[in-house]
């Protein structure tokens, strides 16, 4: 029997104690039956809340897996993630064990964030890459490649929004842009990395939006690309599951970073909005990091073609 006792709690020690003791009763009443391997566990929670490395030794998941380290010895590719969901996506991955390769447009916000998660003792490289060019996708395989020569799993972040307005208002170049950079780019990239994916029964999450469900009128076309991304999930889950590579889909709803500052900066949208919703307060880019790292694990090995809404509240049946 092993306890685990998770960490973050108001009056830490006297919950601590209680819970040690609490623990103690229930060796007691086991030590006939599993006369080993008690103490062990119970030490290590015990350590594990004492120590300010609580937050990480103590995570486990549903399967009695301890999460920390559950991605070691895999290599993940995130686009667009120098800032913003990204970034924490990066950072999560990396913190839960994986090699990170970041990538963005701008060598300079490669640079800094490089620097900032190596900063933090985590593994990652990094490299410019324009998700829409082809040159650039090809020069962020071969830098995935240097770690192992293997990629685990792939996180399509980077997007464009255009404000554009309505759909039908909509330029053709403005069509072809969105279009390109959302939905054709992940499925390009993805088909660039897969002989290299092969065999590591590892994962791909596209990353969707709110707008997919609840379109905005001045949002248009990007509206039809991140609905066309639920589809390019489900399409690429089932192209992709003999190959044992699950493909899933993260939904953000309004989270509080550069690119919907127009959005969460408008006062009378976000009134209204997070009124009729029973908003609470706007989603932090963490709050999107956590779910991509599950649906990573091992935990999530019977998980593909799905789309998780990470929005504060729920936008479908
Ligand atoms: P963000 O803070 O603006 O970050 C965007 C990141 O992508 C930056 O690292 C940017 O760096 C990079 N990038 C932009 N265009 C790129 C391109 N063509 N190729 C490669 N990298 C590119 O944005 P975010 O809010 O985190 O959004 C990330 C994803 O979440 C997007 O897919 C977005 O549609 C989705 N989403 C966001 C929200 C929200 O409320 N924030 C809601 C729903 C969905 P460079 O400038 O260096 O390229």
């Amino acid at each position: 029997m092993v306890v685990m006792v998770l960490g973050f709690v108001e009056n830490w020690q006297e919950r601590a104690h209680a819970a040690i003791s609490w623990a103690a009763g229930l060796i007691q009443q086991e030590a006939s039956q599993t006369p080993t391997n008690i103490l062990p566990g119970v030490t290590c929670g015990y350590r594990g809340l004492f120590y300010p490395s609580a937050r990480h030794s103590v995570r486990m998941c549903s399967t009695g897996v301890d999460r920390k380290g559950i991605l070691a010895n895999r290599v993940a590719v995130v686009t667009g993630s120098t800032s913003g969901i990204g970034f924490s996506i990066a950072r999560r991955l990396a913190q839960d064990g994986a090699h990170v390769v970041i990538s963005s447009r701008k060598q300079q916000n490669v640079d800094r964030a490089m620097d900032e998660l190596q900063r933090e003792g985590l593994s990652v490289t990094g490299t410019v890459c324009h998700v829409e060019k082809a040159e650039d996708r090809e020069r962020l395989v071969t830098k995935a490649l240097e770690h192992c020569g293997a990629v685990d799993f792939l996180v399509c972040n980077a997007a464009v929004n255009p404000l554009v307005g309505s759909t039908l208002g909509t330029s053709e170049q403005i069509w072809d842009k969105i279009l390109s950079v959302n939905l054709k780019s992940p499925a390009l990239l993805l088909s660039q990395l897969l002989p290299y994916m092969e065999k590591r029964r590892g994962a791909v999450i596209l990353v969707s939006s709110i707008a997919a469900y609840i379109p905005q009128v001045e949002l248009g076309v990007y509206n039809i690309s991140k609905t066309a991304l639920l589809g390019l999930t489900r399409t690429l889950a089932l192209e992709l599951a003999p190959k044992d590579i699950r493909v899933n889909c993260l939904v953000p709803g309004i989270i509080k970073t550069d690119f919907s500052k127009v959005i969460h900066e408008n006062e009378a949208f976000w009134n209204s909005f997070s009124e009729h919703y029973q908003l609470q307060r706007i989603g932090k880019p963490e709050d999107c990091a956590g779910i991509v790292s599950f649906l990573c694990s091992p935990d999530a090995s019977y998980i593909t073609g799905e789309n998780i809404v990470v929005a504060g509240f729920s936008c479908r049946l």
